[in-house]
């Protein structure tokens, strides 16, 4: 059977909601302030109380889990995330488990940062914590849980069986494929990269902008 994805777009962050057989689950929630418009948009695609079986967290940022714990409440599911990034979300803090100054900020994320007006944020306890990588089909869902960090030290990315990534903030396709404007750690971004290369993948789903294919991304990519 295989896994329709819908892309949920919340300001500049993507959601995404995958659907096996009867089964949701959606990856990321985006902004608490955009809580009305993401809810909407998951029950028009059929998501109610009794189906949708996850909520997974590619990282602990604000912009990809403002939403986690309100539709935890309203959905009844669970919320999965890498235990590096667990004290993001119990604090709101982002510089919970970073460097104190990152190997890589561009300037224009230091822009956005300093004039983005931030949502309030509900900090919450996550149910499920995962430390490595992992098989999503104890919860029905065809694919695999890959531990990536870079980004942050719990980034971590879903691959399905039919070769869809969904890679977080570890990739960005705003203008082009590359990797994202803040990466706390270039060392372990590397070596990241280069466990995504071990793997097969055909299309990448990012946290920001538009999918695109594995390969534009590697040909472009300099170690
Ligand atoms: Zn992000």
């Amino acid at each position: 059977m295989s896994i329709r994805i819908r892309t949920i777009s919340n300001k500049s962050v993507n959601c995404y909601l995958l659907n096996q057989e009867d089964r949701f689950f959606l990856i990321d929630t985006g902004f608490s302030d955009k809580f009305e418009e993401i809810e909407n948009e998951l029950r028009i695609a059929g998501v109610d109380k009794n189906n949708l079986e996850l909520i997974i967290l590619t990282h602990g940022d604000t912009d990809h889990s403002g939403n986690s714990s309100i539709l935890r409440d309203k959905f009844g599911a669970k919320i999965l995330m890498h235990q590096a990034d667990s004290g993001i979300v119990k604090t709101g803090d982002m510089k919970v488990n970073r460097k104190e100054k990152p190997d890589k900020l561009s300037l224009i994320f230091k822009i956005f940062t300093i004039f983005g007006k931030e949502a309030p944020f509900e900090a919450f306890q996550p149910d499920i914590l995962v430390s490595g990588d992992d098989s999503l089909k104890q919860y029905r869902l065809d694919a695999n849980l890959l531990h990536i960090p870079g980004h942050s030290k719990g980034s971590i990315a879903i691959l399905t069986k039919e070769n869809d990534l969904f890679c977080g903030d570890l990739m960005i396709n705003i203008t082009k494929p590359k990797l994202h404007y803040l990466i706390d750690n270039m060392e372990l971004t590397k070596e990241s990269i280069n466990k995504l290369r071990n793997e097969e993948i055909d299309n990448v789903y990012p946290g920001h902008g538009k999918p695109f294919k594995m390969t534009e991304f590697l040909e472009k990519y300099e170690d």
